[in-house]
């Protein structure tokens, strides 16, 4: 329990999560697949989430294998049904009120929906550590793809992707596969942020997937206060300050005020 929190049992776990916004001088919010739920699009581990329909494509296969290759593309036209329509939700918006009223310096996300910046969040205080899925990138010559020009001629007879600059065969949704190297930058930054952090509030994720998920142990080793919100129990809670089992739009909209 924070200081000063000792003998106070009416207090909700919202109103100590308002609380610890109020005190803290710079945040770092930090997300995962469940604040974007709300928006419609499924998360990995939960009943009727992304796990329960597909086995992981593993970068490796990815790189072997040409029909891993198809497969990573059907899906993607599978999850575009629901990516391409998605609307930020009330926990993005209280998310980016906390950045523009400069209480929260960074967003770490491991989400690849782009929302946050769709919210608001200015592009450069958005951290993706799992890369972003609305563009192609080429893993030879590193240059950007449209998506349109990949799935265009896919859908039609399932012919699969060639860089339009150097030939390459490996191109492929700028996002990052199991088994696939982390993006170096993005990893220096969310470090960055993490230890300039005096709250750190992880939201939505279950926190089972590294190295992303030493970030939230990182801050707290660092001295900051952590908060964890989530529908679920998480492998972190025993490390929280503060943890809010609940939903987030609802709990987030309160917790800063956004009516
Ligand atoms: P996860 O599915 O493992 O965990 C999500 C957590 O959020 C669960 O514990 C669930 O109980 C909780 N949750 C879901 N909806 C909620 C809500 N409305 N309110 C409160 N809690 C809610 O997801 P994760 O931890 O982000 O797993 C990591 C991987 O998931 C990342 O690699 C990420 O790239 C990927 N992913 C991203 C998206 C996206 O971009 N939106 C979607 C699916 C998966
Ligand atoms: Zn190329």
């Amino acid at each position: 329990m924070p200081k000063g929190y000792e003998g106070i049992t009416h207090m909700t776990e919202v109103d100590r999560l308002r609380d610890l916004i109020s005190e803290a001088n710079r945040i770092v919010i930090f997300t995962g697949a469940g604040v974007s739920t709300e928006s419609g699009i499924p998360d990995f581990r939960s009943p009727g989430g992304v796990w329960d329909r597909y086995k992981p494509i593993y970068f490796d296969d990815f790189m072997s294998s040409r029909e891993a290759r198809r497969e990573t593309w059907r899906r993607k036209i599978e999850t575009d049904k629901t990516i391409t329509i998605a609307k930020p939700n009330r926990g993005h918006q209280s998310i980016a009120s906390l950045i523009s009223r400069g209480k929260a310096s960074a967003v770490i996300t491991q989400n690849i929906d782009g929302l946050h910046q769709v919210s608001g969040v200015p592009e450069d205080k958005v951290i993706e550590l799992h890369g972003n899925s609305t563009y192609c990138s080429c893993l030879d010559c590193g240059c950007r793809v449209p998506l349109e020009d990949v799935l265009g001629p896919f859908r039609v007879d399932e012919t699969l992707p060639q860089c339009p600059e150097c030939g390459s065969e490996y191109v492929k949704t700028a996002t990052i596969s199991f088994g696939q190297q982390m993006p170096e930058a993005q990893m220096r930054r969310a470090q960055e942020e993490t230890l300039a952090a005096d709250l750190f509030i992880a939201i939505g994720s279950s926190l089972v997937v590294y190295p992303a998920a030493g970030f939230p142990i990182m801050a707290k080793q660092n001295g900051a206060r952590l908060a964890i919100l989530n529908r679920e129990p998480t492998d972190l809670d025993r490390h929280a300050d503060l943890v809010v089992n609940a939903e987030i739009g609802p709990t987030l909209g309160s917790a800063v005020g956004l009516n």
